[in-house]
């Protein structure tokens, strides 16, 4: 047996080792603000070293605390790469969450592992340290390259971890990647997209004895509210076959002054979320249109002031990466081969932009659990994500392209 760390008592062989480095990383705090995630990246590049990873902590200087990770083994023959890839930092524990403990402290909760970023993302991130340290340990990797990278920023949408890497040619000779979230342990290749924009309506206040002579904003975004209800239900006909139907909601809506005046700014944000082959272009376009055709009878000005866009992603690519992916899958855990789609965004998004790489998002739990108060993962998942990253690994390296 092979003791990752001098005096560590981990063994990476056994059941529970998945489930015990979590442990190690809910207990190193990184969310996001502030986005401070050194402390993780050390312990990693400390764990897999004595494995004989290289290993390399990376950050943009402009935001030195955001550190990724980036740990390397090379067969020495040639051959095919591949990344691991999960994201270590987290989101921050919600103001009025009610924890039944430390958020930073792992408990277990019969199949239920408990804490912040149990199941998003450091669950995955755990699994996949186990899965390389074992093909390390084990001597398995017969050609090529493995990489586990540990990035920083995800929950801010990534440009200081994996945007940074990317722009540093970290994934230039990149051929297959996994990107860990939450699919039950299935191989997920595509997930929605984010367009978030506010929309903000002026219109002219007045005493609200005589409202006619005013421009009621707030009235205004009553109809805008309605439309924008009507344009959900039309997305609803649009479905994608891995990730369901484009979505529009209004979640914040702040106007007016005081009860007796009319109300002469009323704004709202807009979250519309998007499948893979909406373009940010016709989403602005459809918006604009549904807006503009429920205001046209007011006297109100309106216009989007800030708007942020986040691509979907989808992997067309069918080749002996994401076959193997499926099989591997089949046999160690028993479940369908069969391609699912995932919910939330991920840094799987900068992947389709790199031709040569081929991407699947895979990793145990829900993302129900995600974001929320006593985050679980569950044990049984998240060791069975190791046995299938563990198996997988070999498998892909030796497959011919
Ligand atoms: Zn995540």
């Amino acid at each position: 047996m092979f003791a990752a760390k001098e005096g560590s008592t981990l063994q990476i062989h056994n059941k529970t080792a998945a489930s015990e480095v979590l442990s190690e990383l809910i207990a190193r705090p990184s969310p996001t603000p502030p986005g401070d995630s050194v402390s993780v990246a050390q312990y990693i590049a400390d764990f897999m070293e004595p494995f004989g990873f290289k290993t390399e902590l990376v950050a943009a200087p402009e935001a030195p605390e955001k550190t990724s990770v980036v740990a390397t083994l090379d067969s020495g023959i040639p051959g095919p790469t591949i990344m691991l890839h999960a994201h270590i930092d987290t989101v921050p524990v919600g103001a009025g969450q009610a924890w039944h403990g430390d958020p930073f402290t792992m408990s277990r909760n019969d199949d239920k592992l408990v804490g912040l970023g149990a199941c998003d993302d450091k669950g995955q991130m755990a699994a996949m340290i186990v899965a390389a340290c074992r093909v390390a340990d084990a001597k398995t990797l017969s050609a090529g390259r493995l990489m586990v990278v540990g990035a920083a920023d995800e929950e801010a949408a990534g440009e200081f971890g994996t945007g940074y890497m990317l722009e540093q040619q970290y994934f230039d000779k990149l051929d297959f990647a996994i990107i860990g979230e939450q699919t039950h342990n299935r191989m997920a290749l595509a997930h929605k997209g984010t367009y978030r924009t506010r929309l903000a309506i002026h219109g002219r206040s007045v005493h609200a004895t005589n409202p006619d002579r005013g421009v009621n904003a707030v009235h205004a975004m009553f109809r805008a509210g309605v439309a924008l209800e009507k344009y959900h239900a039309e997305l609803s006909k649009r479905p994608h076959p891995l990730v369901g139907t484009p979505t529009c909601s209004v979640n914040i809506v702040k106007g007016g002054q005081a009860a007796n005046l009319i109300a002469d700014y009323c704004e709202a944000w807009i979250d519309r979320r998007r499948v893979p082959g909406e373009t940010t272009e016709a989403i602005s376009a459809e918006l604009t249109n549904v807006v503009s055709s429920a205001l046209q009878d007011t006297n109100v000005t309106w216009e989007f002031p800030e708007t942020y866009a986040m691509p979907a992603f989808e992997e067309n690519k069918r080749n002996v990466f994401t076959e193997t992916t499926a099989k591997v899958i089949a046999e160690v855990a028993g479940l369908s081969e069969e391609p699912v789609g995932y919910l939330p965004g991920s840094d799987a998004k900068f992947f389709p932009q790199l031709s040569h790489v081929t991407t699947v998002v895979f990793g145990a739990g829900s993302y129900e659990q995600a974001h929320a108060e006593n985050e679980f993962v569950s044990a049984f998942e998240l060791e069975q994500a190791a046995d299938i990253l563990e198996q997988l690994i070999p498998r892909v390296l030796s497959a011919k392209t």
